[in-house]
């Protein structure tokens, strides 16, 4: 079905997922800013280790470059959704995923109002917008997310109250919520007059697994 062959290491990863297309002309309100290749390989690789890509539907919610779906489908995804609300980013992720042809799907749509909802082994995997063009948006994007699978990794901004309302509403939702690394993240910011500025902060991986799920795995 395809001629991409399997990655063997993380950093065989990294190297790929930096080698994909970036936004043609990124949204500074839309948040988009492609997730670095060693950022994204960091949390995919911890999501394969834990078996939870292996063979698994992968849902990429603002999916912008198809990045997350990308690492997910070299490392073993059976299928990935790729979802954003922007038409050009959708392009964009239909050539970075050209070599997967037949293996994922692409839908135009709000996170918010979408009408996907949980089946079995499925995994969501995503790096949502982080709420500061629209405060919340990060929020958003997670009780969405909770809807679809009953696995969840995500990749949020850093602050100590942030990390904290991330933690409260999966537990609301009945997920057990667990940091699986923290990283520091550069992303290099397209502003008007063609200036370049680049950002150095902190983000948090989390995985969220619901809680029936989590006792079965013998989590908690
Ligand atoms: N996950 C991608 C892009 C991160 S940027 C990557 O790692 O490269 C956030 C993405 O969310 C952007 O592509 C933006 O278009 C999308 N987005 C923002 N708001 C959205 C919404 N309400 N519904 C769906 N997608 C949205």
């Amino acid at each position: 079905m395809t001629k991409v062959r399997k990655v063997r290491h993380k950093h065989d990863l990294e190297v790929a997922l930096d080698r994909l297309r970036d936004f043609e002309e990124p949204s500074e309100d839309l948040e988009q800013y492609r997730t670095p290749g060693d950022v994204a390989a960091l949390i995919l690789w911890d999501a394969y280790l834990r078996g939870d890509i292996d063979g698994a539907t992968v849902v990429d919610l603002g999916c912008g470059t198809g990045i997350l779906a990308y690492g997910s489908l070299l490392l073993g995804a059976s299928t990935a959704i790729c979802v954003d609300i922007d038409w050009s980013a959708l392009n964009t992720a239909r050539e970075n995923l050209s070599t997967f042809r037949g293996m994922y799907d692409l839908v135009a749509g709000d996170v918010s109002t979408l009408p996907l909802r949980s089946s079995s082994n499925c995994v969501v995997v995503m790096n949502p917008p982080f709420g500061v063009k629209k405060r919340g948006a990060d929020v958003v994007f997670l009780r969405s997310a909770l809807q679809v699978c009953g696995k969840v990794y995500s990749i949020h901004k850093y602050s100590p109250g942030g990390v904290e309302v991330i933690t409260r509403v999966a537990e609301e939702e009945g997920y057990l919520p667990l940091v699986v690394a923290e990283a520091s993240m550069v992303i290099k910011q397209r502003l008007r007059h063609h200036r370049r500025r680049v950002h150095r902060f902190k983000v948090v991986l989390f995985r969220f697994v619901r809680t029936v799920q989590a006792e079965e795995e013998g989590d908690e």
